[in-house]
């Protein structure tokens, strides 16, 4: 069905746009814009397939509700969580020297960061 796969594509675009994790109705609220009449079960139900096809990934994180963000295997990045109003931001890079404090004889897979603050329009 064209018109399942324009709104898809347009929930994706949003993603790209916004060049951070949204929750689901963040996604609503922006692309909305584009494709008026746009509702939120249609929303997790784009996210659900992009998630599938490998388009975007689902962040949990302890504390905060799913955010979704684009997914590209080869862009290794961590989050920043603002406790106050949870956005989530993408840090930079990665420091990724953690072979030095890991237990004697183990060997690393992957890992996650989180770091938890306060952004810059809560910090007051
Ligand atoms: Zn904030
Ligand atoms: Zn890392």
């Amino acid at each position: 069905m064209p018109h399942k796969t324009q709104q898809r594509s347009s929930i994706l675009e949003v993603m790209e746009e916004l060049g951070r994790p949204v929750t689901p109705s963040e996604l609503l609220k922006h692309a909305s814009v584009k494709s008026p009449g746009l509702g939120l079960a249609t929303v997790y139900r784009a996210l659900k397939q992009l998630v599938k096809t490998g388009k975007s990934r689902k962040i949990e994180i302890s504390g905060v509700p799913p955010h979704y963000e684009v997914f590209d295997k080869n862009d290794h990045h961590h989050f920043f969580v603002c406790e106050e109003c949870l956005t989530m931001s993408v840090l930079d890079g990665c420091i990724g020297s953690f072979n030095k404090i890991l237990p004697a004889g183990c060997r690393i897979k992957s890992h996650e960061v989180v770091i938890y603050g306060e952004c810059k329009d809560c910090v007051s």
